[in-house]
Parts: structure tokens; C-alpha cells; sequence
């Protein structure tokens, strides 16, 4: 036996896959299950227990004594509850058995899952579905059953539900669209999402020292180390032994779940890194980043690291964002944002193109909002990550056909007075410009749409039901025009002219992270929402409410449901930080440098019987006690704020940002002052230079 890794064998070996259903179900059964995945159909029960019974003998040869219902609640991770397969014989054995009801339905006690008010208490009753659309597999013993999560009156409780919504709402605007280019055969068109994971790994033993990471996950406190990211010495750097066996188990272990690893590389911070799948279907894409983030959690344990998701794990240091590559593919693989060879190629690009631009634009808000929490807050503005101001990059050549479209001016040839949408060719498109701009938010790379502005910790189903549903919404409107059109081509040309122009202004290729661009960004009147406090509020504008009920993602309860959850997480996440910081502080912080301070006293008072001058000990005992001094006024002011807390979540929301927020910066300034005044050995957890640079 050899121990090289056979990856074609083991890739999707824990995943029960279409071909292994191909392979263990009867054909009719096979093929029910087929034709209800792809019309949406519900799957006959007699249909559920033959599936049921062949998942169960398929699960238990994989060594899995359990079934899960796998969901994926509003908290943006996942939930699970396991039952095991065992049922009683009634002479003392048992035999094991799953039925179809067990594995279409289930019923978790919904009571601590936040509803957002959905679900009064007294109603704790949830309950699951299978997503047959979404594989099965074995995972720790346990048979993982993908499902929805909604109330005892159907309102959905989770993000998998909408996210579904929308992605059948794209495809069914989107085929309007394909059918007036005269596509016949499409049957769905599907979102594409390939998202990028960024991530920290510090040693275990660090990280336990530390009661800010554990409790928050980032670090509260914390002085600049000597060397910061200065010489880019750790991008796509060599990386270390205990790092790279961390990866190799990474990889091996979602091959095995049929998740596509692709890329490991080093990040731009020192101990941070990034993966990238290779893209799949939105619904996929989505489950596969919960297990993503999961797994590499519980991996880097095995390797005595511990994973930090956190948006912004050091203050000074460059946070972790997730790319969000999404684009638009037809059931047969053709890719929408791919502009073609011929002319009605070319139209139809532009068309999702323009539908693209409009939608960004008119919903700005809502896009910003579902990236809006307490951890991205620390990243979005501060010149590393993008800019809270959402725009599109095109890129220099479709920023000059917009152009010319938009002017009524040709492109390349000057004798010709414009360029013709759906007669003309459009001039080839480079698919990959060398100067991307990284300052971004929304980014078209050649083929796609690379949304940066989503944080490395948060669930990507919210932003992929806003670009799903913003999409639908235009497409939409771009189709109740084209069909009642008498010439095609003019009614084209006419409309992707009318919505550039009218939205050009989301369109922006300099730099994002400049003062000008915010100036420029207010004259265009673009948002600039620059805190989840600022943000928030207009997600549950009257145009966004409109938005999500017509197409029926969210009902409006639903969406003033997650309205609220966001807003209680916020308060709550920043609420607990800065009692974190309270009791550090006084318990930590402050006994450290007054145990300093006492010795460097003794050291006086041993120097005096010497004559011998004692200046530094004495300034710093004059620095250490000022510091000291201002550090518990903070402590106090804090406690004070925290004691005034408005009891409306969105009042409260504010207070956080305005007085909380502030309160809680002043007081890392003086602990990070005493931190550079104190003898290393009397501070109470490791420092920057210790958990960057170990
Ligand atoms: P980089 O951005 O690092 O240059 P790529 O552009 O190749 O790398 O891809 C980044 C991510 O985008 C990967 O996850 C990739 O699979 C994904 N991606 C590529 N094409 C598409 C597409 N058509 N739709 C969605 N995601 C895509
Ligand atoms: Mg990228």
C-alpha cells in the first residue's frame, strides 16, 4: 500500500451523488427523482422510501449510525440534530431502519433558533424538508440530510428557502429573455457561484491565552507589532510545514465530500490564508461554503491551530473578506456573461449585462445590507477591503462600448454612427485584463461578477438572493418590454441604451479606497452606508419590501423577521465585545501594570540607599500611572454606557455605533499604550508579535 492520495477515487466518496443513485435505485426511481429535481415537482412518497432505504444501506457501509436534518437556521451557520437509525425488534434487539417521511420531514425544536418574531414562543415548532436538489453525505457517523427550515405556518425560518426562491425566480425571468433570442431548448438557467474563503490559523496554545479571541473571535486589544505587512513577504509565500499539512488534510477531507478545492495559497497578512473551490450551481455552491467553513475549523484543531473566520482578527492587519464569484449559466453550460462571436451573441450579453448594471444600481441598498454585521464593519471603508459604497468595474474595453452605446458613437470604426445592438459585432472582449482593479466592490472579471464586499465569516446566501433577485426583477421588466415589441432590434437597442444611461452612474473604474471617489460617489448619489447602524434601515425600505414580495423570496414578515435578527446580532456581537473588554481590562490589563508599577517602585526605593538617579523608572511609573488612570476611566465610562442602553433594536443599533463603539476604541488606546510601557513578563496574553509572527 502506498499512501499517495488517489483523488479521482476518493473525490465525492462520502457524498450520495447522482451517480451513486444512478447506481443503487431502481431505474423508475431513479428517474422519479430526476424528473422531480428538475421541473420542482414533490416526490411520491413511495418514491421518498425507496430513496430512504437506499441512502440508509448506502450510509451505513460508510459507517454512519445516525441521520441528521441539515439546516441552515438565521444565525448564518448551520444546525443539526441526530437521530440514530436504530428501531426496537421487541425481543431485545434492534434492526435499522429510515423511512421516506423521515427523510423528506423532520420536526427540530425550533424555540432557540431566532425567528425574528416569526414564531411565537408558545409555537416552537419547526420543521425540516429534504432539498433533494442538494446531495446527501456521510459525515462523522452521521447520514446529512440537506433541508429547509420553516415554521408550523410555512414561513421559512432559514436562508436555504429563499435562496432557493430566488434561484428559480432568476431562471424563469431569465428564459423570457432567452426565448425572445429565439432559445428553445433551455430549460433553466442556473446561478454559478465560485466563492473565495479567506481565513487566519494561529497555534492553539496562543489563541487559548487570549480570552478576546475566545470569546470574540478577534482581538479586542492589541499594539502594533515592530513589523507589520510592510515588506509583502507573506503573499503567495512558501508556506509552513504545520500550515501546509493543515491544507492537505483540508483538501482530502472536502474531496471526500465532493467539494471542489482547487486553490491554497498564503494571504496578504502574515498566518493568513485563502481557498477557492472551482464554481458550482448557487444552491451547491452555498451548502459546500457552510461545510467549508466547518471543516476548516475542525481541522486546524487536529493540527493544534485553531481557524479564525473573523472579518478583522487584528486591528492594523489586513482582514478576511470572501469573493463571491456569481454569474448566470443555462442548463446546457453556456455562460450569459460571456460576450460571444456573433451579433445575437453579443445582444444577449449585453442585455444581462445592462440588466445588471440597472439592478445594482436601483438596489445599492439592499446589496449593502446583506453584507452589513458588526464583524464586516471593520473592514468595508478601510482601504484594504472595498469601499462601502457600492459600484461596478468593467473594465477599459466595456467601459468604451458602454460609452458608445450610451453616446450614440461608434466603437471602433468612425464612419458608422453607432454601435448596433444585435446587428453589429461587438469588438472582442479581453477575458482577463491584467490591471483588475482590487479597490472594487463588484468587479467584472471577463465572464463574471466578483462581489468582494461579503465577510470571510458570514453565510453567502444573502448576498446570492440579491443578486439572484435583482437580476430576476430587471430581466423581468427587459422582458415585458421586448415582448410586446414590433421590431426586436430597435426595442433592443433602445432599451440596453435607456438603462445604461440611466444607471451608468453605479459604474466607476478608479480607486475606490480614494477621498475623491466618496465626494465623486455623494454628486452621483450613491449610497454610501458606512456601518451595519447606517446600513440596516434602508434594507427594509418600501422598494426593497416591494422587490422581495412581488417575486416571492421573502413575504414581508419574513423579511422584517430577518430585518430584525440583524440588527439584534449586531447589538448583541458588540454588547458582549465590550464587556470583553470591561473584564480584561480590570482584571487583566490594569493588575499587570500596577504589578509593574510595583516594581519598578521596589527598583527605586533599592536604587536610593545607592545615591544612583532612577529617571527611567520614575517616568515610567509617571506614564504607566496615567495610562493606568485614563484606562479605568474608559472602563467606567463604558459601564456607564452599557447601563443606557435604548431598548429598540434600531435606536440601539445607533447607540452602539455612536457611543458604544467609541467608548469601547478610547479604551484600547490606553491598554495598548500600558502594553508598550510593560515589562513583557508581566503581560497578561500573548501580544501581536507573538500570534503573527510564532
Ligand atoms: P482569481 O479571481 O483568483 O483570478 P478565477 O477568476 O479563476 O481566480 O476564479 C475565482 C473564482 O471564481 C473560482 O472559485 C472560480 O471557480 C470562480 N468562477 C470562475 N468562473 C465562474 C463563473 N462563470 N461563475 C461563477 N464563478 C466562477
Ligand atoms: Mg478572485
Amino acid at each position: 500500500m502506498s499512501d499517495v492520495l488517489n483523488v479521482p477515487e476518493i473525490f465525492g466518496s462520502d457524498v450520495f451523488n447522482e451517480a451513486i443513485m444512478k447506481q443503487r435505485l431502481p431505474a423508475d426511481i431513479y428517474l422519479a427523482w430526476k424528473h422531480c429535481v428538475t421541473t420542482g415537482s414533490q416526490l411520491p412518497l413511495d418514491v421518498a422510501n425507496e430513496i430512504a432505504d437506499a441512502m440508509k444501506l448506502w450510509a451505513i457501509q460508510k459507517g454512519a449510525t445516525h441521520y441528521t436534518h441539515w439546516f441552515q437556521p438565521m444565525t448564518g451557520i448551520t444546525a443539526e440534530k441526530h437521530d440514530s437509525f436504530i428501531v426496537p425488534t421487541g425481543d431485545g434487539r434492534v434492526i435499522m431502519e429510515f423511512s421516506g417521511s423521515e427523510l423528506v420531514r423532520g420536526e427540530p425544536d425550533a424555540s432557540s433558533f431566532p425567528s425574528g418574531g416569526l414564531r411565537a414562543t408558545f409555537e416552537a415548532r419547526g420543521y425540516t424538508a429534504w432539498d433533494p436538489t442538494s446531495c446527501a453525505f456521510v459525515k462523522d457517523g452521521s447520514l446529512y440530510i440537506p433541508t429547509c427550515f420553516f415554521s408550523y405556518t410555512g414561513q421559512s425560518l432559514d436562508k436555504k428557502t429563499p435562496l432557493l426562491r430566488s434561484i428559480d425566480e432568476v431562471s424563469r425571468e431569465a428564459l423570457r429573455i432567452l426565448r425572445l433570442f429565439g432559445d428553445t431548448q433551455t430549460q433553466r438557467v442556473i446561478p454559478s457561484v465560485g466563492a473565495e474563503q479567506e481565513y487566519f490559523l494561529l497555534p492553539k496554545d496562543l489563541y487559548a491565552q487570549r480570552e478576546d479571541l475566545r470569546l470574540t473571535g478577534r482581538t479586542l486589544f492589541g499594539a502594533q507589532p515592530p513589523k507589520g505587512q510592510e515588506l509583502d513577504d507573506h503573499y503567495f509565500g512558501t508556506i509552513r510545514t504545520r500550515v501546509s499539512s493543515f491544507m492537505k488534510d483540508l483538501d482530502e477531507q472536502l474531496w471526500r465530500l465532493g467539494i471542489l478545492s482547487k486553490t491554497k495559497h498564503n494571504e496578504g497578512a502574515p498566518c493568513q490564508h485563502e481557498m477557492a473551490p472551482i464554481y458550482t450551481d448557487a444552491n451547491t455552491a452555498c451548502d459546500d461554503n457552510q461545510l467549508i467553513m466547518e471543516i476548516m475549523k475542525k481541522c486546524a484543531a487536529k493540527h493544534n491551530l485553531v481557524c479564525l473566520l473573523h472579518e478583522k482578527p487584528f486591528a492594523g492587519v489586513n482582514g478576511s473578506g470572501k469573493h463571491n464569484n456569481w454569474s448566470l449559466s443555462t442548463d446546457s453550460g453556456k455562460n450569459l456573461f460571456s460576450p460571444g462571436k456573433t451579433p445575437s451573441q453579443n445582444a444577449r450579453f449585453l442585455v444581462f449585462l445592462a440588466a445588471f448594471i440597472a439592478g445594482v444600481d436601483e438596489y445599492q441598498d439592499f446589496l449593502r445590507c446583506t453584507v452589513a454585521f458588526a464583524g464586516n464593519d471593520h473592514r468595508l471603508g478601510a482601504s484594504e477591503a472595498p469601499p462601502a459604497i457600492v459600484s461596478i468595474f468593467l473594465g477599459e474595453e466595456l467601459d468604451a462600448i458602454i460609452r458608445s452605446i450610451i453616446d450614440g458613437t461608434n466603437y471602433t470604426e468612425p464612419e458608422k454612427s453607432m454601435l448596433r445592438i444585435g446587428v453589429d459585432v461587438l469588438p472582442a472582449i479581453p477575458k482577463d485584463t491584467t490591471d483588475r482593479n482590487r479597490t472594487s466592490p463588484l468587479a467584472f472579471t471577463g465572464n463574471k461578477f466578483e462581489f468582494r464586499m461579503p465577510g470571510s465569516s458570514q453565510s453567502i446566501a444573502g448576498p446570492n438572493i440579491a443578486l439572484n433577485t435583482i437580476m430576476a426583477e430587471e430581466l423581468g421588466k427587459f422582458a415585458d418590454v421586448l415582448e410586446n415589441a414590433s421590431d426586436f432590434d430597435s426595442a433592443l437597442q433602445k432599451l440596453v441604451c435607456k438603462a445604461l444611461t440611466d444607471h451608468q452612474r453605479i459604474i466607476f473604474g478608479g480607486n475606490g479606497y480614494s477621498e475623491e471617489w466618496k465626494q465623486e460617489a455623494a454628486r452621483r448619489g450613491l449610497h454610501n452606508l458606512a456601518s451595519t447602524a447606517e446600513a440596516l434601515p434602508t434594507y427594509v425600505s418600501e422598494k426593497n419590501i416591494d422587490l422581495v414580495t412581488r417575486h416571492g423570496i421573502f413575504t414581508e414578515d419574513e423579511f422584517r423577521a430577518r430585518y430584525t435578527i440583524h440588527l439584534e446580532s449586531y447589538n448583541k456581537i458588540v454588547r458582549i465585545e465590550a464587556r470583553t473588554m470591561m473584564d480584561m481590562a480590570l482584571h487583566q490589563i490594569l493588575p499587570a501594570a500596577v504589578h509593574y508599577t510595583q516594581s519598578l517602585c521596589d527598583a527605586i526605593a533599592a536604587k536610593k540607599p545607592l545615591h544612583l538617579a532612577a529617571k527611567a523608572e520614575t517616568e515610567l511609573i509617571a506614564r504607566l500611572s496615567t495610562a493606568s488612570d485614563a484606562l479605568y476611566d474608559h472602563v467606567e465610562t463604558l459601564r456607564f454606557a452599557l447601563a443606557a442602553v435604548p431598548k429598540e433594536p434600531d435606536t440601539a443599533a445607533n447607540y452602539y455605533h455612536n457611543v458604544v463603539i467609541p467608548a469601547m476604541r478610547d479604551l484600547r488606546q490606553e491598554a495598548d499604550t500600558l502594553e508598550t510601557l510593560t515589562d513583557k513578563s508581566y503581560w497578561p496574553y500573548p501580544t501581536y508579535s507573538d500570534l503573527l509572527y510564532y
